[in-house]
């Protein structure tokens, strides 16, 4: 069996390995065919591509933007996208460029609560763990492990718990777009939609049922059936859904090295077997979608 894994970040965004090791790692596990899913951005691409050529690993062009959600989280994954499609990229840009004028944000209200703290210390951080001159994406997590590290809080979970979390004092919300836009731009860019981990929407089942219709109806291709995060049984009701709403089952392990220790490369839950066939019918689905 060809075995795939359509969901893994780099230092491009909140993963640990560079592109060139995480394609290392996924010729390890013996993978054929992978995406490489950064949050909002495609700019691991170029050097994935050309160390998954020298390994002989089918690289698909992916990624993992964030969408407005309440209650939970929404992130939509993108496959097959065309890198020189100028909509896409302008509006990844423009995530970016609004994610580097909300950390100075951030370390204000650090500041206001009595933190000392400044914008270099966590650029450095954040360019430690790179170890490459690249676009890094200064996030949380960084801020998160500045607080640690200066004996402000104990652990990465307090400084979210205190500081860093959603409705906490040093909480600054990104500029996110909406399902519709981000499956809209994905289908414009050539690219199919899938609904990333519905685990984290944090819904009841008829809940999820209803948004689920709703992405449809706004082009949805694919919902990720398969994540490390997601019990066997929540993939059961995850594969109803995508019967129900003919929508091609996906998978992928959520791998971000370090950052996430518990998830390993290329394993997408408990007795899970993802092959070749989900690329197949997701290429399928881009050209049934480009007809109607
Ligand atoms: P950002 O993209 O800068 O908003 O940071 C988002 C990242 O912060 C997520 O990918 C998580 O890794 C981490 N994160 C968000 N909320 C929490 C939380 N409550 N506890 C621990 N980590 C969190
Ligand atoms: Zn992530
Ligand atoms: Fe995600
Ligand atoms: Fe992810």
């Amino acid at each position: 069996m060809k075995l795939v894994d359509f969901h893994m970040h780099t230092t491009h965004s909140d993963g640990t390995l560079t592109p060139t090791e995480l394609l290392r790692q996924c010729k390890e596990k013996n993978l054929a065919c992978v995406s490489v899913t950064d949050h909002d951005t495609l700019s691991s691409f170029e050097e994935a591509e050309s160390e998954a050529k020298r390994l002989g690993i089918e690289l698909i062009p992916g990624v993992e933007i964030s969408a407005v959600f309440e209650p939970g989280t929404l992130h939509i994954l993108g496959y097959f996208l065309d890198r020189k499609n100028r909509e896409l990229m302008a509006c990844l840009e423009s995530i970016q460029e609004a994610r580097r004028s909300r950390n100075p944000q951030i370390v204000e209200k650090l500041q206001c609560e009595g933190v000392d703290i400044s914008l270099e210390e966590v650029t450095e951080e954040a360019f430690a763990g790179a170890g490459a001159l690249h676009e890094k994406q200064i996030g949380r997590p960084h801020f998160a492990k500045v607080l640690v590290k200066k004996g402000v809080v104990k652990s990465i979970q307090e400084a979210f718990n205190q500081y860093l979390g959603k409705g906490r004092p040093a909480y600054v919300d990104k500029r996110r777009v909406t399902s519709k836009e981000a499956i809209r731009i994905i289908q414009a860019a050539g690219g199919v939609a899938s609904v990333a981990h519905p685990k984290q929407m944090r819904l009841e089942e008829a809940a999820l049922e209803k948004e689920i219709a709703c992405f449809k109806e706004e082009g949805l291709g694919g919902i990720e059936v398969y994540n490390s995060c997601q019990h066997f049984k929540e993939n059961e009701l995850y594969l109803k859904l995508a019967g129900r709403f003919d929508l091609v089952a996906t998978g992928g392990s959520d791998f971000h090295g370090a950052n996430k220790p518990g998830v390993k490369l290329g394993f997408l839950g408990e007795n899970v077997h993802l092959g070749y066939e989900m690329v197949d019918k997701l290429r399928a689905r881009i050209k049934k979608l480009g007809k109607t």
